[in-house]
């Protein structure tokens, strides 16, 4: 039995990538995947994100994310002082391995 076969085209994939980041507060550009910091090496990442829901581990997950995204200049002229208004200093764990 011989197989009898075509050419066909098979679509490509879509997907979404991030192309920048946008600060919320100022509306700084920033690049891809490291977006605040200078070398590929650099760390300068701003965090302000609540999740809300369920995850029940291997099982599965179900829950919103919702964040802001913020730029190092804002973080520390914007964010901090606001929380400094309220009393409130910023834990500084300091990462070194
Ligand atoms: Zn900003």
């Amino acid at each position: 039995m011989a197989e009898i076969t075509k050419q066909v085209k098979v679509p490509a994939n879509v997907c979404t990538i991030v192309v920048k980041t946008v600060c919320d507060l100022c509306g700084v550009e920033g690049l891809t995947d490291n977006p605040w910091a200078e070398g590929s090496f650099d760390v300068e990442e701003v965090t302000i994100s609540y999740n809300s829901g369920h995850n029940w581990g291997q099982d599965g997950a179900s829950y919103v994310e919702e964040e802001f995204d913020v730029c190092p200049n804002c973080w520390e002229n914007k964010i901090k002082p606001m929380f400094a208004e309220k009393g409130v200093e910023s834990r500084i764990p300091n990462v070194d391995y």
